[in-house]
């Protein structure tokens, strides 16, 4: 492959990084999906008597763009149903205070038109959101601006590029796609996505995940390299998009995306097999998920359950915490769903890195070391016991298990149980339905936690390590920052020999182990999480059916051996030698890497 470098002539390959947001491999020509029209706002001053009027135009303009929300919505197609909750935010948008209301108010106040007094309110509430440090709250400014285009395209007359009009088979190249875009495509017409903009957390993310489009976003300048009809070689799985490509990278990749697909349709064949090593041996495979949605994508990938349901994202893009009713339907569904398999609910993981407005009552000079997760819900225990009466009441529909996260000593743990047993004994006075016999476990994310280990397991059902926090503390690595990102090494022996020691006070004490960090889901990892005795893994939805595949090649039998050998080196690099040269083969079968570990 050439160089990655920008064009010098015309027809040079060129190739743009950015981020991976859902694997495959496609290769097509480019079709251009760009807002042309919608930026080109001008400013003019109206008379008192035209206020009146120009306010009236705003208004229909809102109106035609909630009929066509309405519209698209009615008319999703059956895959994308489960994600028109994402439209009705919109329509719900549409109508807001701090949009439409103080829109309304700066044509009256400003005596402007109805375009540029919106553009000015969109911009403010832009930077709002841009200054979170939260990627979420980052990625719902897309969210205003995909609603104030709609918008801004009725006051205009511009027409909006219908997606669902394309009648070829084409790669979508979009500065940003809307999710009401997203929801247009059709599935037998679009091989791939690249977007301008975009983040691992966009609902765009998410959706091609789940409609299985491979996808690169965050590309920044893709609108500007790639013209209409260019053929494009697009990588959802490293993130490269290669614009109009040398003959052999077209052929390298026509090779790769051969493997890939024939690969993926083998594991995906045997995905709702059992994951059983060569001498017999189950591996219950459960998934991740921070959106109930995603449970479609864990059942589809032969999940056995959800090893870790990671809630914040329900206190996240609202203006005030949820009910106890709000978040007991939705654990509700997710729990009636995946029965007779566990769901494994963590209860609220916020602060650090993921604030809320409405939250941030502090401010914290190293929020990642401060009032997060469990420290926030005990310091706060009317907000903990909301959350704690909806998981008890959800446990009567199905399966579940309860777990804390960041815990770093045993009194946390006590003071979590003493509110679950409270908050067992109000359901009951007030008589509603709940069921108070469920597992309870902890995460093992804090090295402390992991140190008394011991002592921890007298206290629980069952330990979750996650490695993803767990290696950040323990190394003293930031879990993102790119800047020491080649130091986060989850076979560094101290992270190893920390596994190990929780691995076997959980045993020694009687109670189960698993693990919901993505080291969890590299398939290299993998004999050694066998060979700690580690009881149930847990992994991102798509990585399911590569580690399923994985176990299948491997046998328990000799784990032991391989586990002196390993507790014996000195450095990250002598272990992944070792891995490489014993199991290299599973590298073959990766077909989706993630980002973390
Ligand atoms: C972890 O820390 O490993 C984990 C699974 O939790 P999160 O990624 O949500 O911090
Ligand atoms: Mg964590």
């Amino acid at each position: 492959m050439k160089k990655n470098s920008m064009a010098d002539s015309e027809n040079q390959e060129i190739v743009i990084t950015g981020i991976a947001a859902s694997p495959g491999i496609c290769i097509g020509k480019a079709y251009l999906v760009d807002r042309e029209g919608v930026n080109v706002i001008k400013k003019y001053h109206i008379p008192g008597s035209d206020i009146e009027p120009e306010k009236n135009r705003l208004r229909n303009a809102v109106v035609k763009a909630r009929d066509e929300l309405r519209s698209i919505i009615e008319d999703s197609p059956a895959e994308f149903r489960q994600h028109t909750g994402i439209l009705e935010t919109h329509v719900v948008l549409l109508e807001d205070k701090m949009l439409y209301g103080k829109t309304l108010e700066m044509i009256e106040r400003e005596r402007i038109n109805a375009e540029w007094a919106l553009k000015k309110v969109v911009s403010d509430l832009k930077r709002v959101f841009q200054d979170m440090t939260d990627p979420y709250f980052r990625e719902r400014a897309a969210d205003i601006v995909h609603v104030s285009d709609r918008i801004f395209r009725n006051l205009s007359g511009v027409e909006a590029v219908n997606i669902k009009a394309i009648d070829k088979r084409v790669i979508l190249i979009a500065t940003d796609l809307s999710p009401a875009q997203t929801s247009q495509i059709q599935l037998e017409r679009i091989k791939g996505i690249a977007t301008n903009g975009g983040g691992a957390a966009s609902h765009t993310g998410i959706i091609a995940r789940t409609l299985e489009i491979p996808a690169i976003l965050g590309l920044r300048n893709a609108t500007k390299i790639v013209k209409n009809d260019d053929l494009v070689i697009l990588d959802g799985t490293s993130g490269k998009l290669i614009v109009r490509p040398a003959e052999e990278t077209l052929l390298e990749y026509e090779e790769r995306s051969e493997v890939y697909e024939a690969h993926r349709a083998r594991i995906s064949r045997s995905s709702q097999f059992p994951a059983q090593t060569l001498d017999g041996f189950t591996i219950p495979i459960l998934g991740n998920i921070d959106l109930p949605e995603e449970i479609v994508a864990v059942r589809d990938y032969g999940g056995n359950g959800i090893g870790l349901y990671r809630t914040e994202f329900q206190y996240m893009g609202r203006i005030g915490f949820p009910t106890e009713e709000q978040l007991f339907e939705r654990y509700r569904d997710v729990v009636e769903i995946m029965a007779p398999y566990p769901v494994t609910i963590r209860t609220l993981d916020i602060n650090g890195d993921k604030t809320m407005p409405y939250v941030c009552d502090i401010e914290e000079p190293n929020p990642v070391l401060g009032l997060r997760a469990i420290r926030y819900c005990l310091k706060k225990p009317h907000i903990f016991k909301i959350q704690l009466r909806a998981i008890l009441r959800a446990a009567a529909y199905g399966n579940v298990r309860i777990m804390f996260p960041m815990i770093s000593n045993c009194d946390e743990v006590r003071a979590a149980k003493a509110l679950l047993r409270e908050t067992a004994t109000s359901l009951e006075k007030d008589g509603v339905k709940f069921n108070p016999n469920i597992d309870v476990g902890i995460m093992i994310e804090v090295p402390s936690a992991a140190v008394m280990a011991d002592v921890l397991a007298r206290e629980v059902d069952f330990f979750s390590i996650g490695t993803n926090d767990l290696i950040q503390y323990l190394l003293a690595i930031d879990r993102s920052n790119q800047y020491v990102s080649h130091l986060y090494k989850p076979l560094h022996p101290a992270v190893i020999r920390m596994l190990k020691r929780v691995a076997d006070e959980a045993h020694r004490n009687g109670i189960s182990v698993y693990m919901c960090g993505e080291m969890a889901s590299n398939p290299i990892h993998l004999p050694i999480l066998l060979g700690l005795g580690i009881d149930e893994l847990s992994t991102n939805p798509q990585s399911i059916p590569v580690v399923k595949n994985a176990i299948r090649s491997l046998s328990l039998e000799g784990m032991d051996q391989l586990m002196e050998q390993v507790l014996e080196k000195s450095s990250d690099m002598e272990i992944e030698h070792l891995m490489k040269e014993k199991y290299g083969h599973l590298l073959s079968s990766a077909v989706y890497t993630p980002s973390l570990g």
